[in-house]
């Protein structure tokens, strides 16, 4: 019986109990941003229990000890769970687990991944995740990228849809220039069984066609669908923007990837970015590719002359342009969601908040980002009941930040830790992620006869 007795007390005796499931985590005099308004509730306690955000309310001195885990937050800011809403799956080597290391590293629960490859099986990736088989943000992921060649004809759209329902994706992605027949079958059929449809832009085609599908990806797309007249003329665009918000679509505008092609073209913006902190959780092979003159956009892009003028001018004008009417979109309502379409020096979870510093640098609000990265998103993937905001009777997935993100965005970078489905990852748990990813990569060194890899 005195066994008995002890086996219960020894949690309280220790003053941590073993931590599972069921428990209760209590994150302590935490500043919270609950993302239901732009305000922040100053020194609140948050109670986690069975995964979800049982109770917030002011912090109070006078807790008992119990079966719960305790963090002090003092001074510290808890947000929502971020969404990366544009990432691939580039490297085969190292497996998946690198990525979703790299984006649980950095505040990403959830997770939207933006084409299938040959050699993988997303929905398999997502139901591992899902059972717990393997540690993930939350997994939504579209089928193969299809572009005109497999969308010939109305039939072949019929049957790309019929497939993605078999196989169970969760949305259906297009490229651009799509035959105009089938590109409205397309959205026609995959409406009916309730498969968003999402992409590139139907460049030759009035704006009206493309702002049919769910969500458009890359701002950079506007630059193809206007002429330069067209895109430098304010009133013109002043329309297009207003177009664009009645049709009540989400832009996810990616301009950190089309930075970086900007910069590989660049000599000194090139030098530069052997120092970026992200790129040491590159393969090794793949690093020293993006890093040297292969580079597939320095090698094809630099020197070469588009629509008249030296390419490395042009992006960087385009750049420019990208910028402002992203603004502009933000500026009149437009909902945004981050992505940062990972490829190449766009390296998984950082990237996440570089494409939030660039978005802040182009005069985006800090708030306005944040909403991008956690409820905008939430509500598009259908997930508001339980996912964006922090708020009673949603999941716990959480981001505990050392500094307040709404007077600066790159707040979102210096994470304290990561609650992901009401367990607690802290600096030390997120740091071993990382090292983990090293130690992959690592393994991955090319012997110095080998070829690249
Ligand atoms: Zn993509």
């Amino acid at each position: 019986m005195k066994l008995f007795i002890l086996g219960i007390l020894l949690p309280f005796l220790n003053g941590t109990a073993p931590y599972q499931d069921t428990d209760t985590l209590l994150i302590n005099h935490v500043n919270v941003i609950s993302m239901t308004s732009n305000e922040v509730l100053e020194d609140q306690e948050v109670w986690i229990v069975n995964q979800k955000i049982q109770r917030i309310q002011a912090a109070s001195n006078s807790l008992k000890s119990g079966f719960y885990r305790v963090v002090d937050a003092s001074g510290k800011y808890l947000v929502p769970g971020f969404h990366e809403m544009h990432f691939h799956w580039r490297n085969q080597q190292g497996g998946i687990e690198r990525d979703l290391n790299l984006l649980l590293a950095n505040g990403v629960t959830t997770v939207r991944n933006m084409a299938e490859y040959d050699w993988q099986d997303q929905v398999a990736i997502r139901e591992k995740i899902n059972s717990g088989e393997i540690l993930g943000p939350r997994y939504f992921t579209t089928g193969p990228y299809l572009n005109s060649s497999m969308l010939q004809s109305e039939e072949e759209a019929r049957e790309k849809v019929q497939l993605h329902i078999e196989k169970g994706y969760d949305f259906l992605k297009i490229a651009d220039n799509l035959p105009e027949n089938s590109y409205l079958i397309l959205l026609e059929e995959a409406e009916k069984v309730g498969l968003p449809v999402i992409g590139h832009a139907q460049r030759a085609l009035e704006i009206d066609y493309s702002l049919r599908m769910k969500s458009i990806e890359h701002v950079e797309e506007f630059v193809y669908l206007f002429e330069e007249t067209q895109r430098n003329d304010e009133n013109f665009m002043d329309s297009i923007v207003e177009e664009i918000k009645i049709s009540g679509i989400t832009i996810v505008p990616t301009l950190k990837v089309f930075e970086r092609i900007v910069y590989y073209l660049n000599d000194s913006e090139f030098k530069k970015l052997e120092q970026v902190e992200c790129s040491e959780y590159m393969l090794p092979g793949d690093r020293n590719y993006w890093l040297s003159d292969e580079n597939p956009y320095r090698k094809d892009l630099k020197g070469k002359v588009l629509f008249g003028k030296d390419a490395e001018v042009l992006l960087a004008e385009w750049l420019v342009w990208m910028k402002d009417f992203t603004l502009k979109l933000a500026e009149a309502g437009v909902p945004f969601m981050i992505g940062s379409d990972t490829f190449g020096l766009v390296v998984p979870g950082f990237s996440l908040h570089e494409e939030m510093e660039l978005l802040q640098d182009a005069g985006m609000d800090a708030f306005e980002i944040l909403k991008a990265a956690t409820i905008t998103p939430a509500r598009y993937l259908g997930t508001q009941a339980v996912e964006g905001t922090v708020s009673v009777g949603k999941n716990a997935n959480l981001v505990l930040l050392h500094s307040n993100p709404l007077e600066d965005i790159r707040a979102t970078k210096d994470i304290s830790a990561v609650i992901l489905n009401g367990k607690l990852m802290d600096r030390n748990s997120l740091d071993s992620l990382l090292k983990e990813v090293l130690e992959i990569n690592a393994s991955f060194i090319p012997s110095p006869n080998s070829n690249k890899d």
